[in-house]
């Protein structure tokens, strides 16, 4: 392998050799198994024993090859992180060696012992059992850790025992299934004969915070929750905005490169990096991919940027808001819709035909977007988030669509039957006339916006840094897929004269529908909140109550006719996620009572006891204390007051961790324990802002966000 002087390698070159793809798999395996293979991952035909055992051993000796000595079933349990349990390949014989065996059972099922992951009641603890299957259509790679252990990881799916999901990756192949069904139905009454097969197409953009190792380790906060609980401002923020797409500085370049390589060996087509707005805030983007893939390559752009960030002494905060003050991260999920044969659904395209296709599929965006608004804010609900939503910096807890101003325009004449601006007195003929152009550069951004047509997709910019994206897009294949059902009953039933009328006639009713949800101003603005108020459109602000939205009778009967969740499945994960949100609330409430009183307040004491010390002598030597005495008053004020607020949210604490309705302690959290730690931060950062530096027992803002 080239190595270049400067330490980069030929990305050319490195670029998945660590991935078992379809060029190895027609390289490695006898023809007709690489086409049964294939007609499985492109058709979803099933997989025979035999054929799995062939690939399986392929699969093996590319690994050992390689230096792999376990392979592992990789899944996504609903903690949002990914798990493995490593098997070594090894295999005793009677002679009492060992050889290297991997079978097809062994490749396509596995059953991890799964009672430690939360089932929301779906696997109770006696039937540990839970079954991984896997995912061929996302290919099997190696993952090398620190210590050099080479593991061949394959993609898979985990159920329990009776089949229900227990993970993220079910249900969102289940979403892709059903959206494809659906946009196939449309695709073919409007004639198109070529394509096979569509899939959801994502590109997330992951924002994170780098940090240096040795301020992480002095702050039990970063540690224990992933964000700052107390914390003065920094006397220099974000205001001067001269971090955004700044030069990159060369200890975190060395670290992006290292990023780039490790992500390119496992074929994460690591593209985009650059600085964010925030200082200490940076950002990697993929090209995009088809939704499985994009997730479980989010999972391992997530776990590399954690693992190589140690490498380089700083530790990577995926929190959606590490520091109050500063913007927090979230994720841009670029969502579209592709055939097989390559065609994006979201691109308008040039021909009337294109143009026809295009917006009927905008169409069917645009009313699942409002149809299901409360839905999708729901899959963006994290206690992270909560801090995020809504702030001067990320989208409001409102859901609403960009369009920009030239193909809003389109819609409204097209809805109202008036003649369009680029044509005249023309009227617009869907499917006959072409549209007119709609640009295609950047210019036309909406940063605020929810949820923003850029050109040819949708970025859903809600979504949070730290969590995995399958559940936005699970909502967003689903609600999709339902809209494209309507719309292709209404199509299927048209005659073939009659179809462009039928076209339009569904286009310009669905935008007249729900053009309430189109809004192209500024989402950060007091008017917005009232005139969505105005306009019916969900404001939903906080996870507790959003979480609601997920497994109502709305949603049983959206997920269940598509059979994407069942009751049971949807209902086990609402519970998981409240316990999250309980769990996390109460890791930071105990977390800032211990940090108050073990670091901060013997902290705070011990200095005012030298304060009071050092006036007496000085009274004695007859000098003017009023600068010492003002400031030891104002020490112990804060001092006594934060006192008072940590045995308030002690009690708070307890008071919540003791209801028994799970709903009801939640709110409690929300609504009584958060306020109670916010009271106490202020009278620690008030502390924090008077004390001499050095006695201060954490690194401040100002040190971790522009210390090196
Ligand atoms: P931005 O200006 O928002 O950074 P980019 O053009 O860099 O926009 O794209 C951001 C992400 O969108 C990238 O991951 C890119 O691959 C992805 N993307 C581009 N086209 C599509 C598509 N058709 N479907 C899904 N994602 C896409
Ligand atoms: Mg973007």
């Amino acid at each position: 392998m080239s190595q270049l002087t400067n330490g980069c390698q030929d990305s050319s070159k490195i670029f998945g050799e660590n991935v078992f793809n379809q060029k190895l798999m027609k390289e490695r395996l006898p023809k007709e198994i690489f086409k049964s293979l294939l007609r499985t991952i492109e058709k979803g035909e099933p997989l025979s024993i035999e054929v799995a055992g062939v690939v399986a051993n392929a699969m093996k000796d590319w690994a050992t090859e390689k230096g792999a000595t376990h392979y592992t079933h990789w899944f996504q349990p609903l903690t949002g992180k990914t798990a493995e349990k490593h098997d070594a390949f090894i295999s005793p014989t009677e002679s009492g060696s060992v050889i290297l065996e991997f079978s097809g059972k062994q490749l396509i099922q596995g059953e991890p012992d799964a009672s430690s992951f939360p089932s929301g009641g779906l696997r109770s603890t006696f039937e540990a059992r839970g079954y991984t299957a896997w995912d061929c259509t996302s290919p099997a790679f190696l993952k090398k850790d620190g210590a050099g252990n080479v593991t061949l990881c394959i993609p898979t799916a985990f159920c329990s025992y009776t089949g229900e999901a227990l993970d993220k990756k079910t249900p969102l192949l289940r979403s892709m299934a059903a959206l494809s069904k659906q946009a196939m139905r449309v695709l073919r009454v409007l004639g198109n004969k070529t394509a096979n097969r569509v899939t959801s197409t994502v590109g997330p953009e992951q924002e994170y915070f780098l940090i240096d190792k040795k301020h992480f380790d002095k702050r039990p906060d970063l540690i224990m929750s992933g964000r700052t609980l107390f914390g003065a401002k920094s006397p220099k923020g974000q205001e001067l905005e001269d971090q955004y797409f700044g030069s990159i500085r060369d200890r975190i370049s060395a670290f992006m490169r290292d990023i780039d390589i490790e992500l390119w060996k496992m074929g994460v087509s690591a593209k985009t990096k650059h600085n964010e707005v925030a200082p200490a805030q940076f950002e990697i983007a993929p090209i995009f991919s088809t939704t499985n893939i994009a997730a479980d390559h989010n999972q391992l752009v997530m776990e590399t940027l954690q693992k190589v960030a140690i490498r380089h002494g700083l530790v990577c905060l995926l929190q959606e808001k590490p520091f109050a003050g500063v913007n927090g991260s979230g994720k841009h999920n670029n969502w579209s819709m592709a055939t097989d044969d390559g065609v994006n659904l979201l691109d308008p395209g040039t021909t009337p035909h294109e143009n026809e296709q295009f917006l009927i599929f905008l169409s069917a965006v645009t009313k699942a977007v409002d149809t299901h608004a409360d839905k999708l804010r729901a899959s963006a609900a994290n206690p992270g988030n909560d801090l995020r939503l809504g702030a001067n910096e990320a989208p409001p807890a409102i859901i609403s669509i960009f369009m920009g101003s030239e193909l809003t325009e389109i819609i409204e004449s097209l809805s109202k039957g008036k003649p369009t601006r680029s044509h005249g007195q023309h009227f617009l003929r869907i499917g006959v006339d072409s549209l007119p152009d709609l640009p295609k550069d950047n210019t036309d951004r909406n940063r605020t916006s929810p949820f923003a047509f850029t050109g040819n997709k949708f970025e859903f910019r809600m979504v949070p840094s730290s969590a995995s994206i399958s559940g936005p897009n699970i909502v967003l294949n689903t609600i999709v897929a339902e809209a494209l059902d309507e719309i292709a009953t209404k199509l299927e039933s048209a005659s073939k004269k009659d179809l462009n009328k039928v076209c339009e006639q569904i286009v310009t009713g669905i935008f007249k529908k729900h053009s309430r949800i189109i809004f192209n101003g500024n989402n950060y603005s007091a008017e917005w909140i009232k005139e969505a108020k105005r306009r019916g459109i969900p404001n939903i602000s906080s996870t507790v109550e959003a979480l609601g939205y997920m497994a109502n009778e709305s949603a049983e009967k959206l997920f269940a006719k598509y059979h994407v969740l069942s009751k049971h499945e949807l209902h086990s994960r609402y519970e998981i996620y409240l316990e999250h949100y309980i769990k996390t609330i109460n890791i930071e409430t105990q977390c800032s009572i211990s940090m108050a009183k073990r670091l901060y307040i013997p902290t705070v004491i011990r200095y005012t006891e030298q304060l009071a010390e050092g006036i007496l002598n000085l009274k004695k030597a007859g000098t003017s204390t009023t600068v010492q005495e003002e400031l030891l008053r104002k020490i112990t004020s804060h001092l006594e007051s934060a006192g008072k607020k940590l045995v308030a949210l002690e009690a708070k604490g307890k008071k919540a961790a003791g209801i028994a309705d799970f709903l009801a302690r939640a709110e409690e959290y929300r609504d009584k324990v958060v306020p109670a730690q916010l009271a106490l931060r202020e009278d620690i950062d008030a502390l924090e802002e008077v004390l001499p530096a050095e006695v201060w027992p954490v690194p401040t803002y100002a040190e971790m966000l522009f210390g090196d």
